[in-house]
């Protein structure tokens, strides 16, 4: 299955072929940037600095905007207990410097 990738260069999300090559252009898609120069260099900086494979980096990306891995859900709401007060409203309350 082909995934949508993340560039960790610009932040563009591209879609490379299932085989990760592009035979008409003669070159081979990366995990982690898209095919602007500036962002491989971003890219080899990053696996450099970071001592992590370009395809990890990649994985760690997709993860971050959500591409990857569990959906991103908001977290439910904290309900007070039955019969307790529900909580202050931010900003709420007397305070002694007001
Ligand atoms: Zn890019």
């Amino acid at each position: 299955m082909r995934s949508v990738h993340v560039c960790i260069g610009c932040a563009a999300l591209y879609l490379p072929p299932e085989d990760m090559t592009y035979p008409s252009l003669g070159l081979t898609a990366s995990p982690a940037h898209c095919t602007e120069p500036g962002c491989a260099a971003a890219v080899r900086e990053a696996v450099a600095f970071s001592g992590l494979p370009e395809d990890k980096l990649g994985e760690l990306a997709r993860r971050a905007v959500g591409l990857e891995g569990q959906p991103r859900r908001p977290r439910p709401r904290q309900r007070p207990a039955r019969g307790r007060r529900a909580a202050a409203a931010p900003g709420g309350g007397r305070g002694k410097l007001r």
